[in-house]
């Protein structure tokens, strides 16, 4: 694919301090776009200065939702090159929520050149502290210029990166997670399984409400008897009870997370013991009851892992592990972070170098 460049003629300074980068918030000087239409297909591949769109009052995103994205990190590795993981993984998934959403399928290979050209271009704003890395966000748009309800008639596909600081820069600290029962997040047939905008819209007030409450996250339910865990805000859960690694089955409603499934698939060559299985809610209260709830950790790409403290369901909080993080959550943490930062050698053939 051709890829046509318009640089940036004021590019910005990097920043001095790596430590006040936060998360999503700066952004480099240049962006991916390609556009789409029914009748020619994916056109125009562009990279030009990072700015802001203009688009139609009418335009579908804006009235019925039409949005897909993904979430990936480039890394600074440790000879100071820089390398994606598993982004085909990415692709791939983002043609699964594109095909959920009617939005149209992207060329696997074109989009890999267009992530690998624009980071590539964007390689110095790669950031170079411990646990950093540079978030990029590809996403999809819907923009028929028409307030009609129809089959999507035209798209744009855009990557923007934003460097960003280390997820644990006050130091890895379990967290505390409050079980949702009123509010449901996905349905299996519904749009639970695809990384698209409309879910995150309708999680917000269950997330407002936890907060208010003291917890950082929510864990969601399954949609249908309210029964079964299903996943947090934007993480995958994992438990270990009694000497096992459990994690809710792919049922249909739940993202598949890369970091869940990077897991699953490190567990088997650690010759660690992972299940994927339903998990009710009311056996994670009994094993936190009876002591065999030993550890509890989301899993994402922004935290990687994220150690679960104290889980609160029906008015009461049980901790776990004593609120410490547990030895398998630091251990997973470690390993994938290993492969990550390029510090451990790759086995899986996961790292994707990018020069
Ligand atoms: C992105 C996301 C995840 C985690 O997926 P990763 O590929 O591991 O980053 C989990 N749940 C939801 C709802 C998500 O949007």
């Amino acid at each position: 694919m051709e890829i046509k460049v318009t640089l940036n003629p004021a590019p910005k300074a990097k920043p001095a301090d790596e430590s006040k980068l936060g998360f999503g918030k700066l952004f480099t000087d240049h962006m991916f776009i390609m556009d789409w239409d029914k009748a020619s297909g994916w056109h125009d591949a562009r990279i030009v200065p990072f700015g802001n769109l203009s688009i139609h009052p009418a335009s579908t995103v804006l009235h019925y939702g039409s949005e897909i994205f993904e979430g990936l990190k480039a890394y600074r590795n440790a000879e100071g090159g820089v390398q994606m993981f598993r982004p085909m993984e990415n692709i791939r998934r983002m043609n699964r929520s594109a095909a959920r959403m009617g939005l149209p399928a992207l060329p696997e290979e074109d989009t890999l050149q267009a992530l690998h050209e624009l980071i590539k271009l964007e390689a110095d704003w790669v950031p170079h502290g411990e646990g950093t890395s540079m978030y990029i966000r590809p996403f999809m748009i819907g923009d028929d210029e028409q307030l009609g309800v129809h089959g999507i008639g035209r798209a744009h596909f855009i990557i923007i990166l934003s460097p960003s600081g280390s997820y644990y820069a006050g130091g890895m600290a379990p967290v505390k997670i409050m079980i949702e029962d009123e509010d449901v997040r996905a349905v299996r047939g519904g749009t639970g399984e695809a990384k698209c905008g409309g879910n995150y819209a309708a999680s917000v007030r269950a997330g407002d409400r936890a907060e208010q409450k003291g917890y950082t996250q929510v864990l969601w339910l399954d949609g249908v008897e309210r029964k079964y865990v299903e996943e947090v805000g934007a993480m995958n859960m994992m438990f270990k009870i009694a000497g096992k690694i459990v994690t809710p089955a792919l049922n249909g409603s739940i993202l598949p997370g890369i970091t869940r499934k990077s897991i699953l698939e490190m567990c088997a060559y650690l010759g660690l013991d992972a299940e994927e299985r339903r998990i009710s809610v009311d056996e994670l209260i009994e094993a936190m009851e009876n002591g065999t709830l030993e550890e509890a950790w989301g899993c994402g790409t922004a935290a990687v892992v994220s150690p679960v403290g104290a889980l609160a369901y029906a008015g009461k909080e049980y901790t776990i592990n004593n609120n410490e993080i547990g030895e398998t959550t630091m251990r997973l943490y470690e390993e994938l972070t290993g492969l990550q930062w390029g510090k451990k050698p790759d086995p899986f053939g996961w790292v994707y170098p990018v020069n």
